[in-house]
């Protein structure tokens, strides 16, 4: 079964607001793509609804083949298992270790009393683990630092190395890289990329900088007002359709 998401005539809204219209959207095992668009376009919407955070009001979403709606707590809980979630916030516990923050990526899989006797017992194989996985995002001596001692940038690896210790179908990064300037955005970016591709790990991303989207993902998600204006490989849109995206202003 080759189809990881598949939304289809989804709407959402918030109140009288509406974060999503209409939105059909169909991604296959290993892709890579990057949804675009204003903020408040509804960029954050779409990912919430792929790892079954958010429910569509209307439409469908499927996930590995199974309604979202309809999954029991438990089962709900082992597709998640297999969604890695990287928020915008990046979501690290500040005051532990990088270790043990990235031991965290397979808390869905061991339950959380799980979780607290890996942390009190740490085996060494999970430590190298750990340190083999901090080895390729390159800051294997920050195993033991707290987590609120390094820079941003780094703390970004960390939630990417946690997001991969969690060995995921897919990988849904909410907006990143929003926090950083863009060379290390860039760095960070193709990191990721490269290893999603390595791992055979699907990644859908959102992004606000349409440059940054249009170097390192072959197929684009133009959002705009909650609906797909297009979708399309990069390689396909225009300078003009991008424009056009943006067209309408920020919130
Ligand atoms: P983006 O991520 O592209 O900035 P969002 O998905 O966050 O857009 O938001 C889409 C629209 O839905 C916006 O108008 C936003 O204000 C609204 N919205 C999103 N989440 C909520 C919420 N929890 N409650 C009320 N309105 C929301
Ligand atoms: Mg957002």
């Amino acid at each position: 079964m080759n189809t990881v998401l598949q939304l289809a005539d989804v709407e959402v809204s918030f109140g009288g607001i509406h974060a999503l219209r209409g939105v059909s959207l169909t991604v296959e095992k290993g892709e890579q793509l990057c949804v675009i668009g204003p903020s408040g376009s509804g960029k954050s919407t779409l990912l919430g609804l792929m790892n079954g955070r958010l429910l569509a009001h209307t439409g469908s979403v499927h996930v590995f083949g199974q309604d979202v709606a309809a999954l029991t707590a438990r089962k709900l809980r082992r597709v998640r298992s297999e969604l890695a979630w990287v928020p915008q916030n990046l979501g690290l516990v500040p005051n532990l270790r990088v270790l043990q923050n990235v031991l965290c990526g397979r808390a869905g899989r061991v339950g959380f009393f799980g979780l607290l006797r890996r942390m009190a017992l740490t085996s060494m194989n999970e430590a190298e683990e750990v340190r083999a996985l901090l080895e390729r995002l390159g800051i294997p001596e920050k195993l033991y630092e707290r987590t609120d001692t390094l820079s941003g940038g780094q703390q970004q690896r960390v939630a990417i190395a946690r997001a991969l210790y969690q060995e995921p179908a897919a990988i849904l990064a909410d907006e990143p890289v929003a926090s950083v300037d863009p060379g290390r955005a860039r760095s960070l970016l193709q990191l990721l990329t490269t290893l999603a591709k390595e791992e055979g790990i699907t990644l859908m991303m959102s992004l606000h900088h349409v440059e940054l989207a249009r170097e390192f993902f072959p197929r684009l998600v133009g959002l705009q007002a909650g609906k797909v204006i297009f979708d399309q490989p990069a390689s396909e849109t225009s300078e003009e359709e991008l424009r056009e995206l943006y067209a309408v202003g920020e919130e």
